[in-house]
């Protein structure tokens, strides 16, 4: 990590998921979309971690978080249980089908941003309430940039409140299914320009093993998936891929459409491993020689001459 990176401000869920894959199964173990992106972006950048947990969320959890150097001045801890979510995946891992949504501590949670993170450049609203995402947004001084990430729950639940949040954000991540529902096109390149006359500048479509699309108002591209043979459990892909982006663009203090480049392939490749083992295992033991590897191997892998 290099000295000058923008630290990164990060809210969203943090939980104990219990699920289920065609490769085995995890009950109460931790995650989140914000544990993800967190812990995937601390590879990149200095993280600032928004959220809240309950009074049954470990010690141990917390301490392997505060080892990977995040900042958890902005974690609450509140009487009652830490978000849950549980579901399961059959063969087609792109798809999970939600079992239990259970909000907990987080259907009373008022974001409080410390003093310290208030002026941080770069902002990723990761999965959660979209009024809490805007609750975020509005404590943040100028944010050079922010990013959103939402899921079919919301878009579902509290459709205007994403609205809202779309309109005030520069970068848009959604995986495909998401992005057909926001928009009602099945078209994905059509699904993207309507997200983008929403508000955000570029908008990310993730499509699993298939790589992610990025569309702006006068660029477009195309990562392929990293082509792993096992997958174990595909949870937290997205915001792991989210993290790695965020985390990348901190790190480098650029948003140009090269450094967007950049950003998606490291957003791949750590998606990549996030999905190898479940919950943040594979994360937790990864090396930054790990990641440096994949990102050259991408390059090779879709690199071609002109004719
Ligand atoms: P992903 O697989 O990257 O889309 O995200 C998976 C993570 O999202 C899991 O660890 C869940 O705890 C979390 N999650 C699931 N449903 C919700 C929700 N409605 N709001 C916030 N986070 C959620």
């Amino acid at each position: 990590m290099s000295l000058s990176s923008g630290p990164v401000l990060i809210v969203g869920s943090l939980a104990y998921d219990s699920v289920r894959t065609p490769f085995g199964e995890a009950t109460d173990v931790l995650g989140g979309a914000a544990c993800y992106a967190s812990v995937s972006a601390s590879f990149f950048s200095p993280v600032r971690l928004v959220g809240v947990v309950g009074d049954d969320f470990s010690y141990d959890h917390v301490a392997q978080l505060a080892h990977r150097d995040i900042d958890l001045q902005g974690l609450q801890r509140a009487p009652g249980k830490t978000f849950r979510w549980a579901g399961y995946y059959e063969y087609d891992l792109n798809q999970a089908h939600t079992t239990a949504t259970e909000l907990n501590v987080f259907q009373h949670f008022r974001p409080d941003l410390p003093e310290a993170y208030r002026d941080t450049p770069y902002v990723f609203l990761a999965n959660i309430d979209p009024a809490l995402q805007l609750s975020v947004l509005d404590q943040v001084r100028r944010p050079k940039l922010v990013a959103c990430d939402t899921m079919n729950f919301w878009i579902e639940n509290a459709r205007d409140k994403v609205l809202e949040v779309l309109a005030r954000c520069d970068i848009a991540l959604m995986n495909d299914a998401e992005a057909r529902q926001l928009s009602g096109r099945s078209n994905l390149i059509a699904a993207a320009r309507h997200v983008l006359n929403l508000g955000p500048g570029v908008v990310i479509i993730k499509k699993g093993e298939h790589g992610a699309l990025m569309v702006s108002h006068n660029s477009y591209f195309a990562a392929p998936g990293y082509p792993l043979e096992e997958v174990r459990d595909p949870t937290g892909a997205g915001d792991s891929f989210a993290g790695g982006l965020i985390g990348h663009l901190a790190r480098c203090r650029a948003t140009d459409d090269q450094a967007l480049r950049r950003a998606i392939i490291c957003g791949t490749v750590m998606a990549s491993f996030a999905v190898e083992d479940f919950s943040l295992r594979r994360l937790f033991r990864l090396t930054p020689e790990e990641i440096a590897e994949r990102y050259h191997e991408l390059i090779t892998f879709t690199r071609f001459e002109g004719l």
